[in-house]
């Protein structure tokens, strides 16, 4: 290792006072310390791949972020409705949930727009799992008591919920968990996040990501505070009735699908540009 003054870490301090002594690996070839592929990632390859993707999906990350502040102005920073004393501690615990559910999403879509693509899903898949959480706490007395005393598992989740949330959610779980999160098609290919974005599969695949993360979270968020507010986006129950039904025809899913076939007319995702080379493995989902 060749003696430098200033440390590579651009910290300003002596190299010996500062990360000298924790470059502990010893390496036999000549490696260039002070570029290395992480720091390379954040400074240097990512913030391109950022731009280019605001560039060409900007009016649709407009319309994501616009649909996501109505849902957050409306039932981000509601209470839970507590039903007993016990119910008031687990206050605090669902709005937390839902911060951190919110976060997630962001968290997704900063991957996404560096084109990380495969990570983003991992992700959104948090997200729906967590949407559930919120469910079965808010709906099932016997899971917050476990909760409560530390006892609460993830295991059963799905079966305790599917009668509360409408199927696609399911399918939407199973979706990320199949392709992202487990071992799936997609970890065997290589998907290299590129500036130009060549692949118009990914653009589209992954705004669709980002749609259905959102859209799990407004439904989760609005049905835990049905009765705190009126015109609702998703979900309605007839006078008398005591379980919720899900809008099926309302102006959110009229959204979504203007989404869909804007996304699918602008960026064909079978589109195939000379010169790029693709992988066929990576437009076949599970
Ligand atoms: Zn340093």
């Amino acid at each position: 290792m060749t003696a430098v003054k200033k440390c590579p870490c651009k910290s300003g301090k002596l190299f010996s006072n500062c990360c000298e002594q924790y470059l502990i690996l010893n390496t036999e070839d000549d490696m260039d310390y002070a570029n290395t592929l992480l720091v390379e990632w954040i400074k240097k390859y990512a913030p391109p791949i950022k731009s280019e993707f605001s560039k060409k999906m900007k009016s649709y990350v407009f319309r994501i972020s616009y649909f996501l502040e109505v849902l957050i102005a409306r039932y981000l920073y509601f209470d839970y409705e507590a039903n007993s004393k016990s119910d008031k501690s687990i206050n605090e615990t669902i709005l937390s949930i839902k911060h951190n559910t919110l976060l997630t999403i962001f968290g997704g879509f900063s991957c996404f727009e560096q084109g990380l693509f495969m990570q983003s899903g991992i992700l959104f898949r948090s997200v729906i799992e967590n949407c559930m959480v919120i469910i079965d706490l808010c709906e099932h007395g016997t899971q917050r008591d476990k909760f409560l005393k530390d006892k609460y598992s993830v295991n059963g989740l799905v079966g305790r919920v599917k009668y509360l949330i409408p199927d696609f959610m399911i399918d939407w779980y199973g979706y990320f968990s199949r392709n992202f999160t487990h071992f799936g098609p997609l970890h065997s290919v290589s998907i290299i996040p590129a500036k130009c974005w060549p692949d118009n599969w990914l653009l589209v695949t992954g705004i669709q990501n980002i749609v259905r993360s959102c859209c799990a979270f407004g439904l989760t968020i609005e049905r835990i505070h049905f009765d705190v507010i009126r015109n609702h986006f998703f979900w309605e129950r007839k006078e008398g009735d005591t379980s919720m039904k899900l809008i099926e025809d309302g102006p959110v899913w009229d959204w979504l699908e203007d989404i869909r076939k804007d996304i699918l007319n602008q960026y064909p995702p079978n589109e195939r540009k000379e010169g790029i080379i693709y992988s066929d493995k990576s437009i076949k989902l599970k």
